[in-house]
């Protein structure tokens, strides 16, 4: 198979998604990550669009910002703003909250430090046998480091597991630790290097007003990341090439609008958890 040359239009096309493994597209194989194999599989064969969801607009308003490309953001983006009633033409009130999420960001010295860097930088390198890609938000390899931004509702809460049954911080929860793991060493591969930078994560939350963190992660949090993808990996290679049939979660989005009954449940075998 010939490998797309990856850029910034095509990285997120369905055609990228087929070539390459991405950080987000393996989660979402995994039950743990609220991932499914047959849902996972529908939308890399593009049989299945997953809904469009209004916090993926805010998280691209805030990267658009720190890429610098805010105005064309906005520009090829007209449903940000009202279109009709008393504030036509101004930014949904959403959105204009995301502008305070980027003036807290700006206002903090250290952050500004963080996110200091080449912006957007696609890379790709085989890794677990597969061809992967990762876009990093801002890199710095002359200081040892690369950020990644992230938009989210709180930094607060515990999770549960249902898998292992423990409760996890956000972190475990969305596979940020993978993420930042796949992350530095595709970064190492393709340079050749044999120490990582460190991966850092620029966090504003979505709170009136925005909390922000700056949280980074160590080569012992690298190699457990890599532990965790290395475990699930040969599954999901398998599933992918399609030498593995997909299993259906029957709780998804894609599960439960393709759901068929195949036996009538007991009453105690309904699950509360
Ligand atoms: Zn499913």
């Amino acid at each position: 198979m010939i490998l797309l040359k990856l850029n910034k239009n095509n990285y997120f096309s369905q055609e990228a998604n087929r070539h390459y493994m991405s950080v987000s597209q393996f989660k979402s194989f995994l039950p743990s990550y609220s991932g499914c194999e047959a849902g996972a599989m529908a939308s890399i064969n593009g049989e299945w669009e997953r809904a469009h969801v209004v916090a993926f607009d805010e998280g691209h308003y805030v990267h658009a910002w720190n890429e610098g490309t805010l105005d064309e953001f906005k520009a090829d983006n007209p449903h940000l703003f009202a279109s009709t009633g008393k504030t036509a033409g101004q930014l949904k009130a959403n959105f204009q909250h995301c502008n305070t999420m980027i003036e807290t960001l700006e206002s903090d010295p250290l952050v500004m430090k963080a996110l200091d860097g080449e912006k957007e930088v696609i890379m790709s390198a085989e890794l677990f046998g597969i061809e992967w890609k990762v876009m990093l938000d801002s890199y710095q390899p002359q200081t040892g480091i690369f950020a990644d931004l992230k938009t989210m509702k709180e930094m607060d809460g515990k999770f549960w597991n249902t898998e292992i049954g423990v409760y996890e911080n956000f972190i475990d929860h969305y596979g940020y630790n993978l993420q930042m793991a796949v992350y530095a060493e595709i970064e190492r591969i393709v340079h050749g290097r044999d120490k990582w930078l460190l991966p850092h994560m620029v966090i504003v939350t979505k709170q009136k007003p925005p909390d922000h963190d700056i949280i980074y992660f160590d080569y012992d949090a690298i190699e457990q990341g890599l532990h965790i993808v290395g475990k699930h990996i040969e599954r999901v290679k398998a599933v992918k090439s399609g030498a593995a049939h997909p299993a259906r979660c029957e709780k998804c989005d894609y599960c439960r609008s393709t759901k068929k009954i195949k036996t009538i449940k007991h009453f105690s075998e309904l699950k509360f958890y």
